[in-house]
């Protein structure tokens, strides 16, 4: 324990040894989330800010693109994910192909709205800026199906077209439709938290890969509902690549950009936490290098397991990088110093001093859904 926090308990409050501020005894310091009682607390990778019982540095899809989620309901969503991936297998496996291919591109849209309804993300939020950022997904997928029609089916493939094509442009215009809609609400100031652009972010990616992969295989939907003897083990593992894999690297590299951008745009960082993850230039280059590396791998590389399995791992790489991302601007935004009437933590569910972290558990009120945020807006 440093001399500082020592003192501190003594007197009732300490000054918190990374952002000098005076804050109430805890594990955490409320202000600037940091670990009070360790070496590198100010980025206390062990304990990420939306999840504190969970360390930063690992590939978890719930509870990083499902930040507002209380810990005991995350794990109903992650086994709902894991059961419908493994139904998605089953229905493919007794040749039930269109119910397979829908379940597949559906299963992760569904989950996030489910996620919507349960974390209550927008209670205080427009609803209508949300299901607008998933209808501009929704309509761009289907653009960009359309409008990339005689290109995009054979991409997925990955054989047909040059690599400039399939590898590098179409990758480069998927990824900025997805960042479309997100940046038309970029300037409104009832969503300016980073875990906002966050949601529509990943909002918008998901609406858009769903739609390319159900106007990209509509030619297969239509088909009858047994499948017929062309579909091969090959197009279902394809299918299951695009669909679900695809949503997850998609969500992740746009949240990346939407997630910066917010934090940038609505100047609510606090100078705490300086790091050119936090910048939009670097993620937006981050992202379209991901894009673009996963096309040309998907180009080049011949057998259709080493395609799936270099996806994969950019999926997990990204739900990381996302996540340490997420992490840091959870602790560099914040406004003034407040220390407000106590109420429940929805992580630990100690009644704390309401700050912008858990002076207990650490967790940032902000990740918290909307019953259990205490009211700091007054001081913004
Ligand atoms: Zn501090
Ligand atoms: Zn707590």
């Amino acid at each position: 324990m440093s001399a500082t926090a020592d003192e501190g308990l003594m007197t009732g409050s300490l000054i918190c040894a990374h952002c000098g501020q005076s804050v109430p005894p805890g594990t955490f310091c409320g202000f600037c989330g940091a670990h009070l009682h360790e070496e590198k607390g100010r980025r206390r990778l062990g304990h990420f800010a939306a999840s504190p019982s969970e360390h930063v540095l690992r590939t978890a899809l719930i509870s990083t693109l499902f930040p507002h989620l209380m810990r005991r309901h995350a794990h109903v969503f992650r086994e709902t994910f894991a059961g419908g991936a493994l139904l998605v297998l089953v229905l493919a496996a007794l040749r039930l192909y269109t119910p397979a291919l829908l379940l597949a591109a559906a299963l992760l849209p569904v989950l996030y709205l489910l996620y919507v309804h349960e974390a209550e993300v927008w209670e205080r939020r427009p609803l209508s800026a949300l299901l607008a950022t998933f209808g501009v997904g929704l309509l761009l997928g289907v653009g960009y199906s359309l409008g990339f029609g005689q290109l995009i089916t054979p991409s997925f493939a990955g054989t047909e077209q040059g690599p400039l094509l399939s590898g590098i442009l179409l990758p480069v215009v998927a990824q900025l439709a997805m960042v479309v809609g997100p940046s038309t609400l970029l300037w409104r100031k009832d969503l300016d938290e980073a875990l906002d652009g966050l949601s529509v972010g990943v909002m918008s990616a998901f609406g858009f890969v769903f739609a390319s992969v159900v106007a990209g295989y509509w030619h297969n939907l239509t088909a009858p509902l047994v499948g017929q003897a062309a579909v091969s083990s090959d197009q279902i593992l394809n299918i299951l690549r695009v669909a679900i894999i695809g949503a997850v690297v998609s969500a992740s590299t746009t949240g990346l950009v939407t997630v910066t951008l917010w934090l940038r745009r609505h100047g609510r960082g606090r100078g705490l936490q300086k790091s050119i993850l936090l910048q939009p230039a670097a993620m937006v280059f981050v992202a379209l290098l991901a894009q673009v590396g996963l096309g040309l791998g998907s180009y080049f590389l011949s057998s259709l397991l080493a395609v799936v399995a270099l996806w994969a791992l950019g999926a997990a790489a990204l739900l990381m990088a996302l996540r340490v991302v997420t992490h840091l601007a959870l602790l560099e935004e914040g406004a003034a110093h407040v220390i407000a009437p106590s109420s429940p933590c929805s992580e630990c569910h100690m009644v704390v001093p309401s700050m912008h972290f858990c002076p207990h558990c650490g967790a940032a009120r902000s990740a918290a859904p909307k019953r259990f945020r205490p009211d700091l807006e007054v001081v913004r």
